[in-house]
């Protein structure tokens, strides 16, 4: 049988459709000299497209946007958002655009979307374009947080424009193809809500009711549901987020999704040791969004989120607002049984059913994680390691922690529990460092190396111990950049 190798895909363009007012029709730049970098292969299985026609002369055209299916309209999307905690009534896709909608292999709707791009009417001077490095840097921790359960946007390649982009010095150009079950975001909703047309809101709201959470579609109070459900959403994600030491480092509302999915790697890090504090993003100056600081910034987000919505709630502003309050009453609660329940697992205590002794060994080890700087992925592992070798062979726990240990192992952890849950592997600041400097110099090995050990983030594996080690002293403070 002669299967003929698509040529293309099917896109939709369903939010340019229903939210014209949020989309401005747009095109991407050319790309004068494409080169495909990486392509995520188990992401395109599962949006059932075809490797080859992705490998294609047209699907790398597809992918920088300079070769569309007829019936694709791309559009850049507009949003506001509080950015550090100041309001900006427009940002929107400066430099991205929605090529449209496709339908994955269960059948879910996907966003398929690029970012470096080229300017747009919402570019705000910036040149439109992105670097090849944070390029490859979103794709490989977007894929490690993908791997580690962590609901987040992916990225299906990264495609070198043969472009170059000037920042601090002129560096060779990309396009990332990111999916996310939507782009929506707070600040969506707070562009929407600022134009005072409430009948576009409670669109907007319909819109990601049937994208995200369809069981609501006849709930008495959409906004309302919307908002309940994003804020358990939230709470969930967040609660990942620290329990692996993920920090995202520009937690502002237009980087905060209404699906509950991680988006925006901009200038994440994971925390090596465990300090509270922890902040990397050099524009990050007062700490606002330190790694301790996100629960607080996510309810804070979820605020706004819930005043945008305040016009659609009910027509009565006092009874809006309690509605609102009500709701948002609930965040701390279901972030701290997230956080809690997790951190039980990572112990191994899943089967204990002591409230009050689990809370106590937890808070215990928080405090000594943050007394001792300890790094705090690999300690984990080194817990489950050391209750199995009690001889004391290898695994190093602090002595400040004896106590604290003997506590823990009477009550029995399941350790092979433990390393179901607890990561061997992450993508380390000095790893990815090390990864993209090679791949900056056109060597993409170690990136892919690098890709492939953290796809599997909880088998340890022969051959792969440095991957699980801590950074060498001389790797110093990390620093990450924004808007690169
Ligand atoms: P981010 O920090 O990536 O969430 O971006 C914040 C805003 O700045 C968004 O509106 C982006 O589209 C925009 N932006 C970031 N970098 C650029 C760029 N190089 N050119 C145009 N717009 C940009
Ligand atoms: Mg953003």
């Amino acid at each position: 049988m002669n299967v003929a190798t698509p040529t293309t895909v099917e896109l939709t363009s369903r939010f340019a459709r229903e939210l014209p007012e949020l989309a401005a029709p747009w095109q991407a730049e050319p790309a004068p000299g494409a080169r495909l970098l990486v392509l995520n292969e188990p992401l395109a299985a599962e949006l059932g497209i075809d490797l080859g026609f992705l490998r294609s002369d047209d699907g790398v055209k597809l992918l920088t946007g300079n070769r569309l299916p007829a019936a694709a309209a791309p559009v850049a999307q507009a949003y506001a958002g509080h950015q550090f905690g100041t309001y900006s009534p427009r940002l929107g896709d400066g430099r991205a655009l929605l090529l449209g909608e496709l339908v994955d292999a269960r059948g879910g709707l996907r966003d398929l979307h690029l970012k470096g791009s080229g300017p747009t009417p919402f570019a705000r001077g910036g040149d439109g374009f992105a670097a090849v490095g944070p390029m490859l840097r979103e794709y490989l921790i977007s894929e490690a947080m993908h791997a580690l359960g962590i609901p987040t946007t992916r990225s299906l390649a990264v495609v070198a424009t043969g472009r170059m982009v000037r920042r601090e010095m002129m560096l060779p150009g990309a396009v990332l193809a990111r999916v996310a079950s939507s782009h929506l975001r707070v600040g969506s909703f707070q562009y929407a809500a600022a134009t005072g047309d409430v009948p576009l809101l409670r669109r907007l709201v319909a819109h990601a009711i049937e994208r995200h959470y369809p069981d609501l579609t006849d709930a008495e109070n959409p906004p309302l549901a919307l908002l309940q459900a994003v804020i358990g959403a939230q709470a969930s994600l967040i609660a990942q987020w620290m329990l692996v030491g993920f920090v995202h480092g520009v937690m502002n509302t237009d980087n905060m999704t209404i699906s509950g999915e991680t988006i925006d790697y901009g200038p994440c890090a994971f925390m090596d040791d465990f300090d509270p504090r922890a902040v990397y993003s050099s524009i990050d100056i007062g700490g606002r969004y330190a790694f301790g600081s996100q629960p607080l910034v996510a309810e804070w987000n979820l605020v706004r989120f819930a005043e945008a919505l305040l016009p659609a709630l009910d027509d009565d502003s006092d009874r809006a607002v309690a509605l609102a309050q009500e709701c948002l009453g609930g965040f701390r609660r279901q972030y701290s049984t997230a956080w809690s329940a997790g951190m039980v697992t990572k112990l191994g205590l899943r089967e204990i059913r002591d409230d009050a002794v689990t809370s106590a060994l937890i808070a215990d080890l928080v405090d000594l994680l943050q007394a001792n700087r300890v790094d705090y992925t690999s300690l984990f592992r080194r817990l489950s390691g050391a209750a199995r070798d009690r001889s004391g062979s290898g695994e190093e726990i602090p002595p400040a922690f004896d106590s604290w240990m003997q506590r823990w192992t009477a009550l029995a952890p399941d350790l092979d529990a433990m390393d179901a849950a607890n990561p061997a592997y992450i993508p380390r600041n000095h790893l990815v460092e090390e990864a993209l400097g090679a791949a900056t110099e056109g060597d993409l090995e170690p990136f892919e190396r690098l890709v492939g050990v953290v796809r599997e983030p909880y088998a340890s594996r022969p051959g792969l111990e440095r991957y699980a080690q801590p950074a060498p002293e001389d790797f110093g403070r990390y620093r990450t950049f924004c808007g690169t």
